[in-house]
């Protein structure tokens, strides 16, 4: 089986096409969304029929629950407030019922898939620090789980001995006695200093993970969100990768 996972697209529309046409030379047989289809951005009416049209496993994000006032804005920044704001104004009730059906976490005997963290996945929190992370990998139980939630890629592992690392190349050849956290990063707003789309193919029968990155038109996606009048900060950092 070949996955695509991908997470945090934020409704930019202009970054979930280049991902689909990639995804369509890559030989995929399912697809896997992380969460946060929507939320800073400008489309998140086409996002989620692009995701929909995928027939994509999806998991919940806070931005997601959000929109549809299943998640309280007062823990969001003041700009994601606002663009939740906007984004719950956009969405008819068959997109709303979308993101409300949404479950916060999925597992199969391939993989497990969660927005935040495992302990707690209707919390949201960020799978960071140590602590955080030992808790997350002794709860997992499919050897594999993906994750998105910081927009940073990211390939965590911890090997037989208990030992954690992160992995330092944007591949890795699963070792049986291995587990891992893979962060795919972020289609639609990439937080790590490369303006490009991120996703990520796991394929089971090489059992093979790779992160990927993909070139799109990041002005044209800035251009929306300032002429749908959303805050120029969260055009501008797509420019930057921030
Ligand atoms: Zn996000």
């Amino acid at each position: 089986m070949r996955y695509g996972i991908f997470s945090d697209l934020h409704a930019n529309l202009q970054a979930t096409e280049a991902l689909i046409d990639a995804c369509k030379k890559e030989a995929l047989d399912t697809w896997v969304c992380v969460g946060d289809i929507v939320g800073y951005g400008a489309n998140p009416k086409e996002c989620i029929a692009r995701v929909e049209a995928l027939a994509a496993i999806s998991v919940a994000g806070n931005h997601d629950w959000a929109s549809v006032e299943l998640y309280p804005t007062e823990r969001f920044n003041p700009l994601a407030s606002q663009a939740i704001s906007w984004t719950s104004l956009q969405l008819d009730k068959e997109e709303r019922d979308f993101l409300t059906r949404l479950e916060p976490v999925y597992k199969n005997a391939d993989l497990t898939a969660v927005h935040g963290t495992l302990d707690a996945p209707e919390d949201f929190d960020y799978m960071l620090g140590d602590s955080v992370i030992r808790e997350n990998l002794a709860l997992l139980d499919t050897g594999i789980c993906f994750v998105g939630h910081t927009h940073l890629p990211q390939i965590i592992m911890q090997d037989a001995d208990g030992h954690i690392r992160i992995h330092p190349e944007a591949g890795v050849r699963l070792k049986e006695d291995s587990k891992y956290i893979v962060n795919v990063g972020s289609v639609g707003q990439p937080r790590d200093r490369d303006a490009r789309a991120c996703y990520c193919v796991y394929d089971t029968a090489k059992r093979e993970v790779q992160i990927k990155r993909l070139d799109y038109d990041a002005q044209s996606a800035r251009d929306s969100i300032i002429a749908a009048g959303l805050p120029v900060f969260l055009g501008d950092r797509l420019l930057r990768g921030i």
